[in-house]
């Protein structure tokens, strides 16, 4: 196990004489006020809201998450702000979408070696107000993305993250189960100064791809009864790798999309156990008394839904970027808000909750807390980037907007992309078209989406870059290969996938 204790940790940790200091600095150090909160943000990786029972799923994928949603603010169409996990979380930890943090996909390679974006030195992060108001930061990372290699840790008092490592069963020590971080989180908890708040922060990684629960349990789905092949044995392994079919130009055969969803569901209902387990542990620790509790997920997961689509890092589709959003606030909103809002707005609920100094507001204007009074902003954007493509999605109301903007051809006069009424077309039916060969003619509707994203471009195209890079070694590189995040062509580099 390789646990990852930060520098602040270091620094912080073994002197009470800092701990003073920083109790000084409180700004909840009087007697006579109460103790602050504890907060916590759990995210569900890879989880879309589509397959919660929260969200009305016909499967108890999430009976925990459901008991909570009864006592907190749901929201029924909360978006990530993109389609993979390291900058949705960068998102949630600063405020922004990815075109002004600037963590989007940029692999380069050179004869050098290889570079990639990570959270900027300078970039704020509502963890560091966290720490300045005297909290201690405990944090788990599942997978590969929210390693501290990429940034996010960099607050954290202690941070846990997979060792990485080839030549292990597929994925297996590039992520970590929802038991094994419960393993190593629960003995911290419990080693914690009670007096000092608490912000934790949990990414439970076990129904990302390979869709593999364990086979030593009962299985509580059962199998469709199309998949007559398989009645006889519980064997479920491999999954086949479907995106790999799909580069080759095989076509998916249903049963083959409904054995993974079965899969897939297992692999929720174990995350939703680890939550649980984690909700009980905070609880006998007295640590709920006083509490936000966010939980939510970085992206989706698409089955299948839109042509030869399986998987993430793609178009924000909704399937990928409609996630979970629930928000437990101690004597807060019990409630479920209709109107897109965005994890975006995890950083501006924690810092309001808490009185701290707000961070940075994006270009697009500053968005309400997601305990305000009416926590929904009006519109919500999702985006994939890399240098050649940049598809950006606007939501109001029902309405979306899909806009693909390939970088090498800025310049044509009109744009192409989709505009939808998710009231009537739930299903985003493109009828057989590609997003790229649609739009003009602009209906005067579609405009209005179409005008406020190009000016959104404008503003983010100007914003200044505040990433960070970090090398990648061969190994590294290899290992989000296997993860299914790049593809490595022999001798030819690595693409975004
Ligand atoms: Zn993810």
């Amino acid at each position: 196990m390789v646990e990852i204790p930060s520098r602040r940790a270091v620094l912080r940790r073994p002197s009470f004489g800092r701990a003073l200091a920083a109790l000084a600095a409180l700004p909840f150090a009087a007697c006579s006020e109460p103790p602050p909160p504890t907060v916590v943000l759990v995210t569900l990786d890879t989880t879309r809201a589509q397959n919660l029972s929260t969200y009305g799923y016909t499967r108890p994928t999430d009976p925990f998450l459901r008991s909570l949603s009864e006592r907190s603010r749901v929201f029924e169409r909360a978006y990530s702000t993109t389609t993979w996990t390291l900058p949705s979380h960068v998102s949630m930890f600063t405020g922004l979408p990815p075109a002004e943090h600037g963590v989007w996909f940029r692999l380069e390679q050179t004869d050098g070696g290889s570079s990639f974006p990570v959270v900027g030195a300078q970039q704020p992060l509502v963890t560091e107000r966290l720490v300045e108001a005297g909290y201690t930061l405990l944090g788990a990372g599942g997978g590969p993305f929210t390693r501290s290699l990429y940034g996010l840790a960099r607050d954290f008092d202690w941070f846990t993250e997979p060792e990485g490592g080839l030549g292990q069963p597929a994925g297996g020590s590039w992520q970590l189960t929802g038991a094994e971080i419960n393993r190593r989180l629960f003995p911290e908890l419990r080693a914690l100064d009670g007096d000092r708040p608490l912000f934790l922060f949990v990414n439970y990684f076990d129904a990302h791809a390979p869709y593999d629960p364990p086979q030593d349990r009962s299985y509580p789905f059962p199998l469709p009864g199309e998949l007559s092949f398989l009645q006889g044995s519980r064997t479920l392994h491999p999954m086949p790798d479907m995106t790999e079919w799909v580069a080759q130009g095989q076509a998916i055969p249903p049963e083959f999309i409904a054995l993974a969803v079965a899969n897939y569901d297992q692999e929720l209902l174990l995350q939703d156990e680890a939550l649980a387990a984690l909700w009980a542990e905070l609880e006998r620790l007295g640590r709920l008394r006083d509490a936000l509790v966010i939980v939510t997920a970085d992206h989706g997961e698409m089955f299948g839904e839109q042509p030869d689509r399986f998987g993430h890092s793609d178009r924000p589709w909704e399937p990928a970027t409609r996630v979970p959003l629930v928000v437990y606030r101690t004597g807060g909103p019990v409630d479920r808000i209709d109107g897109p809002v965005s994890v975006q707005q995890v950083a501006v609920t924690i810092t309001e909750a808490l009185g701290l100094a707000p961070l940075p507001a994006p270009v697009g204007g500053a968005l309400p807390s997601l305990l305000a009074e009416d926590p929904r902003p009006g519109e919500a954007f999702a985006e994939m980037h890399t240098p050649d493509t940049w598809v950006a999605a606007l939501h109001r109301g029902r309405e979306k907007w899909l806009v693909d903007w390939v970088v090498e051809r800025r310049e044509l006069p009109e744009p192409t992309g989709v505009w939808l009424d998710l009231s009537l077309n739930p299903a985003e039916d493109l009828g057989g078209r590609e997003p790229l060969e649609m739009f003009p003619p602009l209906s005067p509707a579609a405009e209005r989406g179409w005008r406020r994203l190009a000016e959104l471009r404008g503003r983010w195209e100007q914003a200044p870059d505040r990433s960070g890079r970090a090398s990648l070694s061969p190994e590294e590189l290899r290992g989000l290969a296997q993860m299914g995040y790049l593809e490595l062509p022999v001798g030819d580099g690595a693409a975004g996938k």
